[in-house]
């Protein structure tokens, strides 16, 4: 018996999103839903699935994380497939998804934290949030990960640039304790190469006035109700019941501009001007600057596909909007990108596309597809110490071996007590 869409085309509408983060999961399941029987082939670069709820989502907030056991059930449908470990652009060309799909959504998401605009010493300790939490979720590309001059403490003083929710999740993040990510999934070799102990001093500075932050005031709360923090805001505490002898201290300090950061006497040296009624110049020195300013528009990852325009490409998430958004936002672009791609493949003469088939014979030897990504997980929960919810691999190679099914890595416990996982080689 024919489907719906074969009945319609007599052949079936076979689609290729680019980017396997939340916009090209939530692009895929619009699709099924509004078309049951399109064929989608969902590529990523990383040999995982789920982009950000992965390697971006504070690994303490698995609530969020969670999103992901809704696309898992994406891919388990026939007729949708994850292709991981596949480069567009390196591994697999753009023109060949053209020739062997209908249509191709974009979904690369934004790769790259915004850099700073000022005057910057070049080897002034400046680390990026999205590289941070990149690497305290384990991202085997983190760049902080793969420095000449290894993993570094962020030392006991630093300053955060933002005022969005990514700024908070950092601050938590460096203030909590090992007992705080209970139930976590946080790379703990990196989390205490970074921060041996919670951070003493965080200050956040923000450009703008207090009630035009752009975190959610739950956000800051729950940094304030974690034990042994004490945030204040322009110098007021935010609690009414000040924390005794704080193990952190947060101060949140709007209207500050920053206008230079130079090394001084073995510190970073942060400058300010305070706008407003004053005009303040103001000095702050730290161990580390850490930048949370939103992320990249101009990255190379972007610009990659930037003249790729044609009736069938069709762009979703960061590559669409220049903003990397949250899930909701992302989710609501998804759907109208689907609708568009419909609307559209149902205007078309029908014309057959041998999808993923017609790519078989290019693919890496090391694509790793849904079932294989399912053994990573498996392997990753299974190695997980007692305390922790899972313990990602942090290497390609690692990933690439659990895919295989391989339980020949010496780094893999067998069991789930006994010490904390080592970082596999
Ligand atoms: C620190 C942090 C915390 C966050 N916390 C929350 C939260 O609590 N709640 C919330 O709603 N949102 C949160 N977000 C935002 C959320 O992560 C984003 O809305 C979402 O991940 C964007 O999805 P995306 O698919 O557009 O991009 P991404 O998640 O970045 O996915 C893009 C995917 O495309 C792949 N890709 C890129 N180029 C190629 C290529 N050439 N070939 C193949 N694949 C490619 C990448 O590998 C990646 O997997 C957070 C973000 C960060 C950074």
């Amino acid at each position: 018996m024919k489907t719906p869409a074969q009945t319609a085309h007599a052949i079936p509408f076979r689609v290729a999103v680019v980017g396997a983060g939340p916009s090209g999961c939530y692009a895929a399941q619009a699709l099924r839903k509004g078309q049951p029987d399109v064929e989608i082939a969902v590529f990523d670069s990383l040999p995982t699935p789920f982009g950000l709820v992965r390697y971006g989502i504070a690994p303490d907030h698995q609530g969020a994380k969670a999103v992901s056991r809704q696309f898992e059930r994406v891919f388990g449908q026939p007729g949708v497939e994850f292709v991981g470990n596949v480069s567009i652009g390196i591994d697999i060309d753009f023109e060949s998804l053209l020739e062997n799909f209908h249509a191709v959504v974009l979904a690369t998401g934004l790769g790259a934290d915004r850099q700073l605009d000022i005057d910057l010493d070049p080897d002034a300790r400046v680390v990026g949030a999205g590289d941070l939490v990149r690497l305290l979720n384990s991202d085997p590309d983190a760049r902080l990960r793969h420095r000449r001059a290894g993993l570094e403490s962020l030392g006991a003083e630093v300053v955060i640039l933002g005022t969005g929710n990514v700024a908070v999740d950092v601050a938590r993040l460096l203030s909590k304790s090992d007992l705080d990510f209970i139930a976590s999934d946080v790379d703990d070799d990196a989390l205490r190469a970074v921060a041996p102990s919670p951070v003493r001093t965080i200050h956040i500075l923000g450009r703008c006035q207090s009630h035009l932050a752009k975190w959610d005031a739950s956000m800051v709360k729950e940094l304030a109700q974690v034990v042994g923090v004490q945030v204040s805001v322009d110098g007021t505490p935010l609690l009414h019941e000040p924390t005794m002898s704080p193990r952190t201290t947060v101060n949140v300090r709007f209207q500050q501009v920053p206008t230079s950061i130079r090394r001084h006497d073995g510190r970073i040296r942060v400058t300010t001007h305070r706008t407003g009624d004053s005009d303040l110049v103001d000095h702050l020195d730290a161990d580390t600057v850490i930048t949370a300013l939103g992320f990249d528009t101009s990255s190379a990852q972007l610009a990659q596909f930037a003249g790729l325009e044609a009736p069938n490409v069709f762009r979703v998430g960061g590559p669409a909007t220049g903003r990397l958004g949250n899930l909701a936002e992302n989710r609501k672009l998804a759907a109208d990108t689907a609708k568009g791609v419909l609307a559209f493949l149902r205007g078309q003469e029908p014309r057959h596309r041998p999808g993923l088939d017609g790519l078989r014979g290019h693919l890496p030897a090391s694509t790793v597809s849904f079932q294989a990504w399912q053994r990573i997980d498996d392997a990753e929960i299974r190695r997980a110490r007692p305390d922790r919810c899972r313990t990602k691999f942090t290497t390609r190679d690692g990933l690439l071996a659990a895919a295989a099914g391989s339980d020949a890595l010496p780094s893999i416990p067998l069991a789930t007590t006994g010490p904390p996982a080592t970082q596999e080689k």
